[in-house]
């Protein structure tokens, strides 16, 4: 297997590699020389499709000439954009259209599910999250228990087990058949941001359901990433932002799943606006709220075409490739990486995101024994643009839209010199 490991095997790779050219597609950061940064933050925010300035410009001029008619008469009406954006977002989550909207941002849209699907009573009133949640997460989730007349108490960690990294799905199997009657809502990271563990989504929506807790999914690492079959997977509703591995630019909106069974139930409690009104009578002004189905009906306000139109540029190109091919090469390219680090002899780092490919994404998260952080500042100082998370993990996302094999190969050659 030696063979493996030479940047002869990594450019006949991405001479195989069917999605090569996509590459092409992206502008890929450089540095003051001009030398071509090796990009593995995609994770954090996702590079620009050379696409994305007509998308967006073609919506400027339309507002330039039109006016408010833009709204009726732009080239994609602005009235019902957010309508171009929901058919090729649910295939990219394994949806159904009525279950997708595109609205807000990600912590915005968690809250505004949680006032629907965060329904505490007296006695089943707690929420479940991993020990390792994205902080927003759990600020969101401790300001809705507080907002509720709860405490931070009342958050349920589920955590690794002691000595290891990962979570085990059993635990939360256990938690949940100990504490269920008073756990009202489980809000898990479908990947999670810091080891980029993808957990089994039907699993975890079966152990909530068992004990009638609520399901709720953060996708922030998910979308684009894995496929995560939401629909299948029988979660009540997820949530996730565009600008990672969706490449729609910086504070980008987010996007929003809610399960089928739940499109009809008018009854559900909810925060409401004109845009969540039966879009038929919207412009009457004076009916009485009638409340749209499916994801729809938790939209509130006129979305921004600037930023959707960013989310379109980036969509098309995903529903041009598929997210099938997407992952084929993301598993190829992520086991070359973690072949790569393997082949490094030294104990100075390790790998603790699963080594099965159904476990998780495109990231890789490196711990670094003793939390040395100047290796990523050397890094860094060589081109390579990952991330440090505290307390001591280096993520690296090689993503499969723009990241080559011979990015790979640069980015551990230089890294094995480094250690
Ligand atoms: C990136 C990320 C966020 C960010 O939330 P915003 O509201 O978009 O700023 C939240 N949660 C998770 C899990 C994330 O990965």
């Amino acid at each position: 297997m030696q063979y493996k490991n030479s940047l002869t095997f990594a450019k006949q790779q991405d001479k195989e590699d069917v999605l090569y050219h996509l590459r092409n597609l992206f502008h890929i950061p450089k540095d003051k020389k001009g030398d071509e940064w090796l990009y593995f933050t995609g994770n954090s925010l996702g590079l620009q499709p050379k696409s994305t300035k007509r998308y967006i410009n073609q919506e400027l001029e339309d507002w330039a000439i039109l006016g408010v008619e833009g709204h009726f008469e732009a080239k994609n009406p602005w009235l019902n954009y957010h309508e171009l954006l929901t058919d090729k977002m649910a295939k990219v989550v394994g949806a159904k259209p009525i279950e997708v909207v595109v609205m807000n941002t990600l912590t915005t849209n968690l809250h505004l599910l949680m006032v629907s699907f965060y329904r505490p009573t007296k006695t089943k009133y707690k929420i479940v999250i991993e020990s390792d949640a994205f902080p927003s997460d759990r600020y969101a989730v401790e300001s809705q228990l507080k907002f509720h007349g709860f405490s931070s108490d009342d958050i349920i960690e589920w955590k690794p087990r002691k000595g290891e990294e990962l979570l085990n799905i059993e635990d939360l199997q256990k938690i949940v058949s100990e504490q269920g009657d008073e756990i009202a809502l489980l809000l898990i990271g479908g990947v999670n941001y810091y080891t980029g563990q993808f957990l089994d989504l039907k699993r975890v929506a079966k152990i909530g359901h068992s004990k009638d807790c609520v399901v709720g999914i953060d996708l922030a690492h998910g979308a684009g990433n894995i496929q995560p079959n939401l629909h299948e997977s029988n979660v009540d509703f997820a949530a996730w932002c565009t600008y990672k591995y969706l490449n729609s630019g910086p504070g980008s909106l987010g996007g929003v799943f809610v399960h089928e069974r739940h499109a009809n139930n008018k009854d559900l409690p909810r925060f409401s606006g004109w845009w969540n009104h039966n879009k038929e009578t919207r412009f009457n002004m004076r009916q009485p709220f009638d409340v749209m189905k499916g994801a729809e009906g938790w939209q509130l306000s006129n979305p921004p075409i600037l930023s959707m139109a960013a989310i379109k540029a980036s969509l098309d190109l995903f529903d041009e490739v598929g997210m099938d091919a997407l992952r084929e090469k993301s598993e190829k390219l992520t086991g070359y990486l973690e072949y790569l680090i393997g082949e490094i002899d030294s104990d100075d780092i390790k790998i603790i995101t699963p080594h099965n490919p159904h476990e998780r994404g495109c990231q890789l998260s490196i711990q670094v024994k003793n939390a040395d952080k100047s290796l990523h500042k050397k890094l860094t100082e060589n081109n390579i643009i990952t991330d440090w998370r505290e307390p001591n993990v280096i993520r690296c996302a090689p993503v499969p839209m723009y990241t080559s094999f011979e990015d790979v190969y640069r980015m551990v050659f230089i890294l094995k010199g480094l250690l």
